[in-house]
């Protein structure tokens, strides 16, 4: 059966940090020179963070 190889430069990092695995990433976000890699779920969990930390962003600001 194949197999998906990830590589650890493109896997989720929170998934690595907390539990050292492999998840796929499907996106990835930079800043301050560092990029950080994330999966679905830690994503979602990422946006919920932000809007959190930064509100909703206003949809018209004229
Ligand atoms: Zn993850």
């Amino acid at each position: 059966m194949a197999r998906a190889v990830i590589t650890i430069d493109d896997a989720c990092d929170p998934c690595w940090t907390k539990s050292k695995t492999a998840t796929e990433s499907i996106m990835d976000i930079e800043l301050d020179g560092k990029t950080w890699f994330f999966c679905a779920e830690h994503e979602k969990a990422l946006a919920r963070e932000l809007v959190k930390m930064l509100g909703d962003p206003g949809e018209d600001k004229s």
